[in-house]
């Protein structure tokens, strides 16, 4: 749990945001400033740096966001048309956010 961290604040329901799905681990709401009509972030209510700190014991988790962001294409009706999937690790990447995050991006 990282304080300052805007990711932790709105996992904790301290920062406001259009949530669309939580459970235990794992909290999906709607991107800030969309670059897709439809544009979800999928992140883990524990704070996790980037790719770069995640550990063995964490390959479940990143197995269920990756069924989830799947689950959301489908709740949200872009299974068929198409979407993506990303993650940036790190400032060379395109990180600016350093709180794991999955993008879950289509609706074109
Ligand atoms: P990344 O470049 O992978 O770190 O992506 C971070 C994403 O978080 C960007 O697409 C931002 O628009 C988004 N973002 C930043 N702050 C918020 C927020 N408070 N609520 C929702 N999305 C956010
Ligand atoms: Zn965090």
């Amino acid at each position: 749990m990282d304080t300052k961290c805007v990711f932790c604040q709105i996992a904790r329901g301290e920062k406001p945001a259009e949530i669309l799905y939580q459970d235990q681990s794992i909290i999906v709401f709607k991107d800030i400033h969309p670059h897709a009509p439809i544009h979800l972030l999928i992140a883990p209510k524990r704070h996790i740096r980037s790719l770069n700190e995640l550990m063995e014991e964490d390959k479940g988790l990143i197995s269920d966001m990756i069924f989830r962001a799947r689950e959301l294409a489908r709740e949200q009706g872009i299974s068929g048309s198409g979407y993506k999937v990303l993650f940036n690790a790190e400032r060379g990447g395109g990180q600016v956010i350093f709180h794991l995050h999955l993008h879950l991006l289509g609706g074109w």
